[in-house]
């Protein structure tokens, strides 16, 4: 069996990955929408998605030496 990237439709995996370093760096066009397309048909994605969005959030409003990653609710 050979593995071979099938165009247009990443794996939940790649999705992850792109999710992640989209906080570091930006994201080609071809990659946001990779994404956007998984995205659309995958829900664990989708929310592992919000979740990054959330976190990304709470790390630009708190400085990174803010002390240990508390529970806060809005
Ligand atoms: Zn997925």
């Amino acid at each position: 069996m050979q593995k071979k990237p099938r165009g247009l439709k990443p794996t939940c995996r790649e999705v992850h990955r792109l999710v992640s370093e989209g906080m570091d760096r930006e994201l080609s066009t071809v990659e946001r929408i990779r994404m956007r397309l998984h995205l659309m048909v995958c829900g664990a994605c989708t929310r592992f998605n919000g979740q990054m969005g959330l976190l990304r959030r709470a790390m630009r409003s708190f400085p990174p030496d803010a002390g240990a990653p508390g529970r806060e609710r809005p």
